[in-house]
């Protein structure tokens, strides 16, 4: 059950605000989204992220007329830092899929701190809470508040209450015995300075003499704008437009579009029914540049102890509760009406009934329908009833 302004006495101060606080007992799937809550905009951090998107598109237009190495490096920083957000802030922190030496972890935390997406503490908090309680008010990014909240516009709101509340209840304890991220977190700022302001604006300049204004312009603001966008995309489009192989109960679904921008991050209905699997995708490097990065890197002993999702595990999960576009589920579909083992019909992921009705997983498939209309085809007693003439 959703938060409801009404349950509020009217004197409170909450509602004068407009919002319910005490969402701490509730569970995940109880606090919902209040559509009764008014979001109060944070006006410096509106005006921040304008000025920046100016200077950000400026410095593309810039682009055109500084040296080709300085674009080449904008790229190669874009690259290596996406990775530290992907392998170091997502896989290995966020959700402990894998484990890394020190070595690698120093590298990665110095990689993320050039993305400047926030410290990593800060960075893991968010998103374990994203995934405890998707698309719900607790979530940071909430994606049933829509396309631009979710992927930006959460970022200049005030947070929802049900944000601060359930975000002091995120298990960080792993993080906090972790040296490296609590050294960052500690100096966050000059870091952040040094490392993603200072050296990728200043190499350019020493290198090949570029001009200072344009690597400011190029490698700061037009990199981070790209960048975050890029981030942010995994929060939006992977939340909106694609399958959900895995689990039509949830909003994040699979996104080619967003993979390709990401390097392997936008199989995003996989990766939040298996949020442990360091591939974040069913089928692994051929689908994501991140996967066979950390391959190469426990091929040379920096990463360890890498978890993946048993396939059995991975087809129950897609035939339990995924919306049956699933390859598993279709060829499923076909053969489980065949009782001599031959093709009864060609494959249709539309006579799959997953889509709309009910699943039986003793080679019987069944269709009902939920949407009160009678299917054209049904599986039954291992053969495919047309439906459609009864009508006529
Ligand atoms: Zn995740
Ligand atoms: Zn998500």
């Amino acid at each position: 059950m959703a938060p409801n302004s009404k349950d509020i006495p009217v004197d409170s101060p909450d509602r004068k605000k407009g919002y319910v606080v005490d969402t701490h007992l509730k569970l995940p799937s109880d606090i919902g989204t209040d559509y009764n809550f008014k979001r109060k905009w944070v006006w410096p951090n509106l005006i921040g992220f304008i000025i920046l998107h100016l200077l950000g598109f400026y410095g593309i237009y810039v682009m055109f007329y500084s040296h080709f190495q300085t674009t080449f490096w904008m790229i190669l920083l874009i690259l290596a830092s996406g990775e530290g957000v992907t392998i170091g802030a997502h896989r290995l922190y966020a959700h402990k899929a894998f484990k890394a030496t020190f070595f690698l972890r120093l590298g990665l935390v110095l990689l993320q701190t050039v993305a400047g997406q926030n410290c990593m503490y800060i960075w893991v908090r968010d998103h374990r809470l994203h995934h405890k309680y998707s698309d719900s008010d607790a979530d940071p990014h909430n994606a049933n508040r829509g396309f631009f909240f979710s992927h930006m516009g959460w970022l200049m709101s005030r947070k929802h209450p049900a944000v601060i509340t359930k975000g002091k209840t995120i298990d960080m304890s792993d993080l906090e015995a972790d040296f490296v991220v609590m050294f960052q977190k500690f100096f966050y700022k000059p870091l952040y300075l040094l490392f993603a302001l200072a050296l990728p604006v200043t190499f350019p300049v020493w290198l090949w003499e570029e001009d200072y204004w344009n690597s400011l312009l190029i490698c700061y603001f037009s990199r981070y704008v790209v960048l975050l966008h890029i981030t942010w995309l995994v929060n939006s489009a992977a939340h909106f437009y694609g399958t959900k192989p895995y689990d039509k109960s949830m909003l994040a679904v699979e996104s080619f579009f967003v993979s390709f921008l990401t390097v392997g991050e936008g199989w995003h209905n996989y990766h939040h029914a298996f949020p442990w699997d360091y591939r974040a995708a069913e089928y692994g490097t051929s689908f994501s540049f991140t996967t066979f990065i950390i391959d190469v890197l426990a091929s040379v002993g920096l990463a360890y102890d890498l978890k993946t999702t048993p396939n059995d595990m991975v087809q129950r999960r897609a035939m339990r509760s995924g919306d049956g576009s699933h390859q598993f589920c279709i060829d499923k579909a076909v053969k489980a009406t065949d009782a001599n083992g031959n093709l009864l019909a060609e494959k249709d992921k539309n006579l799959f009934p997953a889509q709309t009705g009910e699943i039986h997983t003793n080679g019987d498939v069944k269709s009902n329908l939920t949407n009160g209309k009678s299917p054209d085809k049904v599986f039954a007693n291992g053969k495919i009833h047309d439906e459609s003439d009864k009508d006529k």
